[in-house]
């Protein structure tokens, strides 16, 4: 059998064993495969295995290939761990962005960067301290984060799907903020579970990881991406527990409209 049929074969068994959307609240049908991380996240598209899949209906799967690019090209341009990130890979990237994200590029061109030293296992290094601009967080990396959420809770979950009921909370924190210690340091710690990408040796780790756990109706996953910035996630299924926290950016999702931003 070809590869290409044998992709087909494999889409439709899996297709056949997770039979609803796992994005817009487990009642319509998914008819498409969704990657999260989507493999653009990766330095050259190279994902250790193949990524997490999860199925989605056409409209939560579709449109999102922009912001996963703004994703990938915000959390690689925090990275400097990755000095041998290909000049091809982020050309191409930035393309991606230009063409599929252009609000999001112009915000990331006049963006600023400092260049600090900071102490890593007794070494010195310059990091670039990068400053994001606030509306790629709301028109790009919240909703983007908000995905990885319901995908996250789907995969560790046991194939339950989180109903219309739940809110997703969503944190970001830059490259800057992990620098000053900014970072949720002791929930970090707090959480059981860990999790990353592996074939035989080769693990994410170094690109993307994440502790996570979940206890009845209640979620966090803390994602650490390419070695620089931090996306905290919080999971209410029981939604008067989101309102303790008004000043996040919480998320909800229906049939009708896919994930989208609320108020708490
Ligand atoms: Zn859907």
């Amino acid at each position: 059998m070809g590869q290409a049929k044998r992709k087909i074969l494999s889409n439709k068994l899996f297709l056949e064993r997770h039979k609803y959307c796992c994005l817009c609240g487990g009642s319509v049908y998914a008819t498409t495969i969704e990657h999260a991380p989507p493999k653009v996240f990766f330095v050259n598209k190279e994902v250790p295995s193949a990524t997490h899949r999860v199925p989605a209906c056409e409209r939560c799967n579709s449109g999102s290939s922009g912001s996963d690019q703004v994703a990938a090209l915000s959390a690689l341009i925090q990275s400097t761990i990755h000095q041998d990130i290909p000049e091809t890979y982020m050309e191409k990237l930035v393309k991606g962005v230009q063409n599929n994200a252009p609000s999001a590029f112009a915000a990331i061109a006049e963006g600023s960067s400092t260049d600090v030293p900071i102490k890593v296992n007794g070494r010195v290094n310059m990091y670039a301290r990068v400053e994001i601009d606030n509306s790629i967080y709301t028109d790009w990396l919240n909703p983007w984060a908000a995905k990885q959420a319901y995908a996250l809770h789907y995969l560790h979950a046991e194939g339950k799907i989180l109903p219309d009921t739940a809110k997703v909370m969503v944190r970001w924190f830059t490259n800057a903020q992990v620098i000053d210690e900014e970072t949720p340091d002791d929930l970090l710690r707090s959480l059981r579970n860990y999790g990353e990408l592996r074939q035989g040796k080769k693990t994410s780790e170094l690109q993307y990881s994440y502790k996570w756990q979940l206890e009845g109706e209640v979620g966090c996953f803390v994602l650490m991406l390419h070695d620089a910035s931090m996306l905290l996630l919080g999971i209410f299924q029981d939604s008067e527990k989101a309102k303790a926290f008004p000043h996040w950016n919480i998320f909800s999702t229906n049939a009708r409209r896919g994930i989208h931003r609320v108020e708490s």
